[in-house]
């Protein structure tokens, strides 16, 4: 595909600039996909999932706001959506392709949740260990450990909540069309 060599195919992350627009790129979209969720949750008047949508939706734009600490005064390469360096599985949409239902329980939300948090933390962790820049590399590792720590806290809420009964799809009240 590209023959630039075995370098471009590893897709590395060479500079903190790169490194800083992907992940703005991944807790903007991950905030912007957690509220959509939220919103949607609470528009079917499942509060439980709706809340803990919103609680996630504001530690991505936590997580956003310190990236653009970081980034002020760097100019941001602008990359485009088929340039990003996203590992497989790992690119902020892929929340969308989980199977969202309107009548999720907690514990499905969380579950998706968990795994968009995951592949976070996956993404950084294999930045801080491939990229030729020592600097990339550091705070690579801090977000990475950012992102461990949001997967814990989702372990611990996944607990509260067990998995559902069968049936859990059935609405005893369809009178309105999913959104
Ligand atoms: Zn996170």
């Amino acid at each position: 595909m590209n023959p630039g060599g075995e370098l471009d195919q590893l897709n590395l992350i060479h500079t903190i600039e790169e490194l800083l627009a992907h992940s703005l790129t991944l807790e903007t979209e991950a905030a912007e996909h957690y509220d959509e969720i939220a919103h949607n949750m609470a528009v079917h008047n499942n509060q439980d999932v709706a809340e803990v949508f919103t609680k996630l939706a504001s530690y991505a734009r936590l997580h956003a706001a310190e990236m653009e600490t970081l980034a002020e005064g760097k100019a941001l390469p602008v990359i485009k959506p088929w340039d990003f360096k996203w590992p497989q599985d790992a690119s902020p949409e892929s929340v969308d392709d989980m199977g969202l239902h309107y009548l999720m329980t907690p514990h499905q939300a969380l579950t998706v949740a968990r795994k968009v948090e995951y592949a976070a933390m996956q993404f950084y962790g294999s930045v801080a260990e491939t990229s030729p820049d020592p600097e990339v590399r550091k705070l690579a590792l801090e977000f990475s450990e950012e992102e461990k720590g949001h997967v814990a806290l989702l372990d611990e809420w996944i607990v509260h909540y067990p998995p559902p009964e069968d049936g859990w799809d059935e609405d005893p009240d369809p009178a309105h069309m999913p959104e």
